[in-house]
């Protein structure tokens, strides 16, 4: 059986790689920063075995791979901060680390909205904060650094606001470029704004493991951060509660926390942030491309 998905897989490559020689990258995939998509990979192919990986430069990036009636399918993610350029998605036999297909993956600039404002970037933090803020880094970077094996998404996204007149309105993209008109400085949004009032409920976007939870940190507040497996974590700030615990296992639409406005926020909201193989990415592209 293993062997047939290896032929499988191999002819499948065979015909790619031809077609990607004859001319320029057909298959090619253009995606621009901070994009998520769902690429159908091949027919007839297990997502054991096989994996995905999107070369950037520096350490590859792996890609998410499922399998749904009969078809392999990897979710792309290109991370906010990704240079412009061409690069390169492989997918590899995982035993042998040969290479199956490779395809090229064009990188664009993303389109973002644009805030320029004299409020942003105006808070000073003294040492004692930018140790705080490091330390509390390295938390969040330790909870993302293993993730399940297996995907847990697999029953699909949910919002996790509920939308009604007066909740769930996106009220900050993903993306924003926020820039101070007296400063050389300007930072992305890194996550998208869903309009709540205190106390609302947060909901799981997707099925998975609470892989963390971040007590009053001073720029995200109260997080909790979610493992949706194979390196896919949703987070979700400035909660006013907490109602789930580490380790515990949440489906999709579960009510993990309450929308708050702790941390460096100005008025209850919940934010939240999605990370792919490390990419920071659009969550609202991922809910839709998985609902
Ligand atoms: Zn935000």
């Amino acid at each position: 059986m293993k062997r047939l998905i290896v032929i499988a897989v191999t002819l499948l490559v065979c015909v790619t790689l031809e077609s990607a020689a004859q001319e320029a990258p057909p298959d090619g995939l253009t995606l621009r920063q901070g994009d998520v998509r769902i690429v159908k990979i091949g027919e007839g192919v297990n997502a054991s075995g096989v994996q995905g990986a999107i070369d950037t430069g520096g350490a590859p990036s792996p890609v998410p791979m499922f399998s749904k009636r009969g078809a392999l399918y990897g979710i792309v993610a290109v991370d906010l901060y990704q240079q412009p350029g061409v690069y390169h998605l492989t997918v590899y036999e995982e035993a042998t680390k040969r290479a199956l297909s490779t395809r090229a993956l064009i990188v664009e600039k993303g389109e973002f909205q644009k805030s320029i404002s004299p409020h942003w970037n105006t808070q000073v933090f003294g040492q004692v904060d930018l140790a705080r803020i490091a330390r509390e880094k390295k938390e969040m970077a330790e909870a993302l650094a293993t993730s399940a094996p297996l995907p847990l998404w697999q029953d699909g996204t949910i919002y996790p606001i509920q939308k009604t007149d007066h909740t769930g309105l996106i009220t900050t993209p993903f993306g924003q470029i926020r820039m101070n008109p007296a400063q050389d400085w300007y930072r992305f949004h890194r996550g998208t704004d869903f309009q709540a009032p205190q106390g609302f409920s947060i909901r799981a976007i997707a099925a998975g493991k609470v892989a963390h939870l971040g007590r009053d940190y001073l720029l995200e507040g109260n997080i909790t951060v979610i493992d949706h497996g194979l390196g896919i974590f949703s987070s979700y700030l400035h909660q006013s509660a907490f109602l789930v615990k580490v380790g515990d296992e949440v489906k999709k639409g579960d009510v993990i926390g309450r929308v708050g406005s702790t941390g460096n926020s100005n008025a209850p909201h919940l934010h939240l942030a999605l990370r792919i193989g490390g990419a920071v990415v659009d969550p609202i592209q991922f809910i839709e491309a998985l609902r």
